[in-house]
């Protein structure tokens, strides 16, 4: 097969497959280890999509040399520190890189942290710096893969194929796929992961369990993080986290003398002291050596640059604000390339509220519900038609993306947009775009283990227990199988247990602190019953979380809240 007939999926997904034109028909990669010859149903609606044909001011249709002279005059025509680049994770491709480039140099305001990751990888990075998975041999050698806190059949269905007859074990609030295919589901409370991984801690060191190896050899500050988990009665744990002590008990017997992997998900740390919660995790994995073993060890959403040299970074002195603190209506124009804030930005009505209030280009392939409050929409072309590489956050294999189909000509890629920009505000050239591709396909990153691991010593986490009361719930949220984040998704319900007391179709006024909006229910009693549960894309559900950033990486913490559900 030609390398030229390959494309790589774009979508935010830890698989990042790689598919190829065979005989006119788009078809999922055999050669690629994890797409093994498969795509899921989220590329099919990929290819469904309607992709914008054509620019657009103030509703209507203009030529894109006409959206691109109105973007550089209101550029010209603006101080930069009053612009905002804003850019969401509609397609990963490396390429998608390059218009920060340009607005780095013009001076516009850049955002920070993150809304997805940022929490757990800054804990992650505070006991071992970087944020890298192991090699993906480690999980198909693992005997027992701990799912904590991911949807691993949805959001990874092509790494669950690869290990998918290996023992599972789930820690999850949620019944999901994975915990009903699991030896053992730990139905745990919301914000208490950081309590459950204490108390393994715990009970590996009654079971004389620990790793003492690892903990000599590698491991700084180990006693301080025992004192820790050993500072309250075990009784108490269970208790705290829901998690019967007879399962932890099961848990330990499944475990002893076996390889285990960790795949930890985004559920446990977004939460103020998310980067704590994950180093509890990363800490009891380390207590037992995972992280050293032959087999096995932890998986987190790595850092997929990690070994590589960023093409398009460019140093500016740009003022940063943290993304999930931005107020749009303090900026005079913002640049919104492939997000959709009015949907997955936390606070919805302060967004809509902002995005009225400035002027807002949107540079993305297809119409969100973001583009209806767009002064400007320039259509970006689609991935088939244009060169990209895709890096994975899930495992260490990259796919590459060449030009299958050809490009509409009222549309730009993101490298042209961005070299277009800097050519008429005379900056600094971009490298050649085939140089920066040629350099991602052949470069191979080292990935240096670590040689220290500093263990949590102290713990400050203020728990949302304390201030639930029977009257109030849980806010989770998941990704759906047929969708990714707001990208797809058809889903603005609110599932509840039935021991809530509410009935299919019942109609109820949802409220926080942040504000308030009316949902439909549907009953499942895959859902705890002190949690009201929502797909991520839901259109609502981000009018009740907070738009607040987390204690140490400026990211979000969509679940820092709990919320009163009554009949409307
Ligand atoms: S599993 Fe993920 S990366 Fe693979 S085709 Fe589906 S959305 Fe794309």
């Amino acid at each position: 097969m030609s390398l030229n007939n390959k494309v790589a999926c774009p979508l935010d997904c830890y698989d990042a497959c790689q598919a190829e034109i065979i005989e006119e028909n788009i078809k999922g990669s055999k050669e690629h280890k994890t797409t093994n010859g498969k795509l899921c149903v989220n590329f099919a609606n990929l290819l469904k999509e309607e992709n914008l044909e054509t620019a657009y001011f103030n509703n209507e249709k203009i030529s894109l040399d006409e959206s691109l002279n109105i973007l550089v005059e209101k550029l010209k025509s603006t101080t930069p520190a009053k612009t905002l680049f804003y850019k969401g994770s509609g397609n990963l491709g490396v390429m998608q890189s390059a218009p920060k480039n340009f607005f780095t140099q013009y001076g516009s305001t850049l955002t920070r942290g993150s809304l997805c990751d940022g929490g757990g990888g800054a804990g992650i990075e505070a006991g071992r710096t970087n944020v890298i998975n192991p090699p993906l041999e480690k999980l198909l050698n693992a005997d027992v893969i701990v799912v904590w806190g991911r949807n691993f059949t949805e959001t990874s269905s092509h790494l669950y194929n690869l290990v998918k007859d290996k023992t599972f074990v789930t820690i999850d609030p949620v019944s999901t796929e994975i915990a009903k295919k699991s030896k053992i589901h730990m139905q745990i409370n919301p914000k208490t992961d950081y309590e459950l991984a204490l108390l393994f801690t715990r009970f590996a060191y009654m079971q004389d369990l620990e790793d003492k190896e690892f903990i000599e050899e590698f491991g700084n500050g180990a006693d301080w993080f025992f004192d820790v988990a050993r500072n309250r009665p075990v009784v108490s744990y269970e208790a705290t986290t829901g998690v019967p002590l007879s399962q932890v008990n099961d848990f330990f017997d499944l475990i002893e003398n076996k390889s285990v992997a960790i795949v930890l998900g985004l559920g446990v740390q977004k939460y103020f002291e998310g980067a704590q919660i994950t180093r509890c995790i990363d800490s009891f994995a380390a207590y037992m050596g995972y992280h050293k073993k032959e087999a096995g060890g932890v998986w987190y959403l790595s850092d997929s640059n990690f070994g590589y040299e960023k093409q398009f970074e460019i140093k500016g002195a740009n003022k940063k604000v943290s993304i999930p603190k931005v107020n749009f209506g303090s900026y005079d124009l913002v640049f919104i390339q492939g997000a959709n804030p009015v949907v997955s930005h936390p606070n919805t009505k302060k967004v809509i509220e902002g995005l009225k209030d400035t002027f807002v280009v949107y540079f993305g392939t297809t119409y969100n519900d973001t583009c209806e409050y767009a002064n400007l929409i320039i259509p970006s072309s689609s991935f088939l038609s244009k060169k990209d590489v895709r890096l994975s956050y899930g495992h260490e294999y990259k796919s590459i993306s060449n030009i299958v189909k050809e490009k509409n000509p009222n549309t730009i890629t993101e490298y042209e947009l961005a070299s277009f920009l800097i050519e008429q505000f005379g900056f600094e050239k971009l490298k050649e775009e085939d140089e920066i591709i040629s350099y991602y396909e052949n470069h191979k990153p080292t990935l240096e283990e670590f040689e220290t691991f500093e263990f949590v010593e102290e713990v400050d986490i203020e728990p949302l227990y304390k201030e639930k009361t029977s009257d109030n719930f849980y806010l989770i949220t998941a990704k759906h199988k047929n969708s990714l984040n707001s990208q797809f998704a058809k889903d603005d319900f609110v599932y509840l247990n039935s021991a809530t007391n509410f009935n299919n179709g019942d109609i109820v006024n949802i409220s926080s602190k942040y504000g308030n909006a009316q949902f439909e229910v549907k009953i499942n009693d895959d859902i705890k019953e002190n949690c009201a549960f929502f797909y991520a894309g839901n259109k609502k559900v981000n009018y009740l979380t907070p738009n607040e950033e987390d204690e140490s990486s400026f990211s979000a913490m969509y679940q820092e809240v709990l919320i009163e559900i009554e009949l409307s």
